[in-house]
Parts: C-alpha cells; structure tokens; sequence
C-alpha cells in the first residue's frame, strides 16, 4: 500500500537540518489549554510562548516539523514590508486606531532581531548570520517605488544605506544592478533547521508536537473547541491555526482570504573558490525589484541558492528549472552551465493588501497569516502574537490589529487568475532587461 505520510520535499534543506526531534501522530483522545495547527514558525513560536506561560499546548501537523513553507524558503530575514508604512497608516486609516501603524512599523523593522535573538535564547544550529540584507532596483520602473520604500522606512526608523554601482556591484558580484540598499538588520538562517530548533525548544518548554497528524474538523464543543484526526481528537480551551499558504477548509472563508502562490527555490552545486571569493562576499541575502522577484544567497556548503515564482506548481516542471536557470545565468552569467543539485516549491499566502492578518473567527479561536513572502522573520512574531492573545493580551495593544475574515473577490479563479498575472509580470521584467 502507498505510504499515506506527507514527505518533505527533497530539498538542500530536508539534506542538511540537523534531525528533527522525534514525534509521532496523534493516537488518542487528549485535552490542552491550546492546541495549535501547523507547525511552521508561526505554531511553533506560538507553541514555545504559550508552555513557557504554564499553558498545556499541542501542536497538530499534517506532515513533518517545518513540512509547509518554513521548512522549504529561501531563508532570508528581511525586515521591511511591502509598503512604506505611511501607506499602511492610510490603509488603516478609519478602520483602526492610529497607533497600530506605529506599533506595526516597529514590530516590522525590529522583526529580525527578534528572530535572531530567539535563536540565540534557544541555542539553535541553523546557519544563522546576521550580515545584512541586500535590495536592488532591477529597472526604471522600479525607481519610484524604490524611493519611497527606502525613505519612508528610514524615517520609520530602520536601518537602511542606499549602495551604488560600484559598491552594489563589490558587495554582490553582479553587475546587473545599479542601486539598491542595504538592511544591516537583515541576515539569512537555514530554515529548516531553524524550524527543527524551534519545534525542540517547544518540547523543552512541554509543549506536545503530533505529526503526520491532519486535523479534519474543527468544532466548537462545551465551551471550547473539538479537533479531529483520524486517530485521535483534541479537545481545547483555545485554537491556534497557523496554517497559512496550507489553510484548508478548517474554518469558514479563511482559504478564500489568501491565495496560495508558489514559490521555487534551486540550489546550484557548491560554487569554485572563484566564484565563492566574487559571489556575496559579504554574505549578504539578496532580492531585486522585480515584478517576479529574483532573491538568492549563499548557503554555509557555498552553493547559491535562487528563487523565484513557480509557475507549474509546487513540484517544479522543467519550465521552472529552465526559468531558474537562465535567472542565474541572467544575474551571474560566470554561473551560466552550472549545475542545478536541488529544486523544490513551496506555498506563499498572499493577501489583498500585502499585509499580514489576525483574525478571530470565534471566541477561543485566533488565526494569523499572510506574510506575503516575507515571513521567515515574521511568522516567527505572528506566534508570539497569537499566544499573548490566546494568554489574555488586550488586542488594542498588538502591533495588528484583530481584523474580519474578507474573502478574495472571484477566490476560485485564483489559479487561472495568479498564473495569468505572473506570466504578464514576467513579460514586462523580460522587456525591461532588454530594454
Ligand atoms: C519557496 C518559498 C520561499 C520563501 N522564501 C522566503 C524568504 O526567503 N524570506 C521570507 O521572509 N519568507 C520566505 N517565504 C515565506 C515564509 O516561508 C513563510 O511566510 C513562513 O514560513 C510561514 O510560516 P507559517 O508557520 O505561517 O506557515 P507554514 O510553514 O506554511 O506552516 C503551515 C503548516 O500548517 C500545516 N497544516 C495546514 N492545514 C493543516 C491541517 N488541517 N492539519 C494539520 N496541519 C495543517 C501544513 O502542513 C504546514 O506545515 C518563502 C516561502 C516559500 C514557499
């Protein structure tokens, strides 16, 4: 019979974490203060807050530690958002109090700090290195978007240089690149590892991880909630769902408030001295403005490791592979031929306004999500988060505020839709270059 399990993809990530802790599914009826779905560094953050507070927790995932997008992205932590943080003022304006912008924009730019200072407080060994993040305008088109960007979050506070030329062009080994900035706050950490440290530190604090566990039903129950799997059921006071780009039908209209794009990542074969010595020398991470973003770094085992969109879903098709490589051969064309060790896709939840989502569906049950692709830092906040909700934290007081579900207008055309968009995006990049 076919292994019913949900393997991690085969990635250079899945090849190098160290092991995970050992879990198991879930076999019997139990009971919690919490019980979180998804572990992913938001239910695991979450899970790590919530037993260190004295709550009984557990974690229920439908595949491995790190299964969805935490255990499959490119690693890079970069702490500034989408949107210079005027925008988002005026997006909350009249919806929310005004000092969500401030508190979000702060919780934005101190985001990988707090990452890093968890790996730190928890001893994890996941690659991680704090040596700065670098942005760079891909084209013209970009060039106002980019100014806003680098001024309005500079005078938010965040420690952003703009770079030129010549130096974009030492720090990155590209010439394709003629002005960018760097984020010194930004940095890199293998993900799954970080993914395994986290799910360890969770158990360290007593909090229960259930694998290969799919919760199939979520209800409310005497007062607080039911999760069913196939082999066991939870009952708990409160419920977490950390399910992002993953979230399926366990809650009304959460599916329908992101749309799941993916996105690929391929690691080249470890690069030669030379390449190493020009490549990142710095070991900066690395994304450009690209309407289809390019982003890449270099890994502890000197590979590069490129991403972009994936157009033919999370198993990458040889039109992946073939767009991977001729973006590498595009941005470092020393690289073109190399050999391509890894490929592999994952899902990114993407919402309307490009921020990330609280929600509180019901009483006792709180989800959050939608980092955009750009979450390695902040769904390791999201958690912390949701467990100071589900501990009683005022929500007038988080740096998001607690907001109704709003589905995605014309949701079930998502894919057609997504991969019309990003094929038109693509296109204009692809006129850009030449032009
Ligand atoms: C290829 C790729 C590259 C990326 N690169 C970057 C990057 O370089 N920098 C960056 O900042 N961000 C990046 N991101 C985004 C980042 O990875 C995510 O924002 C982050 O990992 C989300 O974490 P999470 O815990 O919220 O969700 P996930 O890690 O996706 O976890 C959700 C989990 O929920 C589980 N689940 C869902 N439904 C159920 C159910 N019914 N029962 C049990 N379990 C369930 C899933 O199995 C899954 O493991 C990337 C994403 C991808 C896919």
């Amino acid at each position: 019979m076919a292994s019913m399990t949900k393997q991690l993809p085969d990635s250079l990530w899945a090849a190098t974490a160290p092991q995970a802790p050992v879990t198991v599914p879930l076999a019997e009826n139990i009971a919690v203060d919490v019980a979180i779905v998804g572990a992913g560094f938001n239910g695991l953050r979450a899970a790590i807050c919530l037993a260190e507070a004295g709550k009984k927790v557990c974690v229920l995932e439908a595949g491995d530690i790190g299964w969805g997008a935490s255990g499959r992205n490119g690693g890079q932590v970069n702490p500034i958002g989408h949107e210079p943080p005027k925008t988002v003022a005026q997006r909350w304006q009249g919806l929310h109090d005004s000092s969500y912008a401030k508190r979000f924009t702060d919780c934005v730019i101190g985001s990988a700090d707090e990452l890093f200072d968890v790996v730190e407080r928890y001893n994890i060994d996941c690659d991680a290195e704090q040596n700065g993040w670098i942005r760079a305008i891909h084209g013209s088109s970009a060039n106002k978007d980019f100014e806003s960007m680098f001024q309005g979050w500079s005078a938010s506070g965040a420690d952003l240089r703009l770079i030129e030329r010549d130096e974009l062009q030492a720090l990155s080994g590209t010439t394709g690149y003629s002005r960018g900035w760097v984020s010194s706050k930004g940095g890199s950490v293998q993900p799954l590892a970080y993914a395994r440290g986290l799910a360890v530190a969770a158990i360290n604090a007593g909090a229960q991880i259930f694998t290969q566990t799919s919760i199939s039903t979520l209800v409310m129950h005497d007062g607080g909630w039911k999760l069913a799997a196939r082999s066991g059921e939870v009952l708990a006071e409160q419920v977490i769902l950390a399910t992002n780009g993953y979230t399926d039908g366990l809650c009304d209209g959460l599916q329908q408030s992101i749309v799941p794009i993916v996105s690929i990542q391929a690691a080249t074969e470890t690069l030669t001295a030379e390449q190493d010595a020009r490549i990142l020398p710095g070991r900066h991470t690395f994304a450009d403005t690209r309407r289809v973003i390019y982003y890449f770094k270099k890994t502890a085992d000197k590979r590069l490791v490129f991403g972009s969109a994936g157009f033919s879903g999370e198993q990458p098709g040889v039109s992946d592979m073939h767009r991977i490589q001729q973006g590498i051969s595009r941005v470092y064309p020393m690289l073109n031929g190399i050999g391509i060790d890894y490929i592999w896709g994952g899902r990114i939840a993407v919402t309307q306004d490009h921020l990330p989502h609280i929600h509180q569906p019901a009483p006792g049950l709180w989800t959050g999500l939608g980092c955009n692709g750009r979450g390695v830092a902040m769904s390791t906040v999201l958690g912390r988060l949701l467990a100071e909700l589900a501990l009683g934290k005022s929500r007038d007081s988080i740096a998001l505020p607690v907001t109704s579900i709003k589905a995605f207008p014309f949701h079930r055309f998502h894919r057609i839709g997504a991969k019309a968009v990003l094929r038109w995006r693509e296109h204009l990049d692809n006129r850009e270059s030449r032009g």
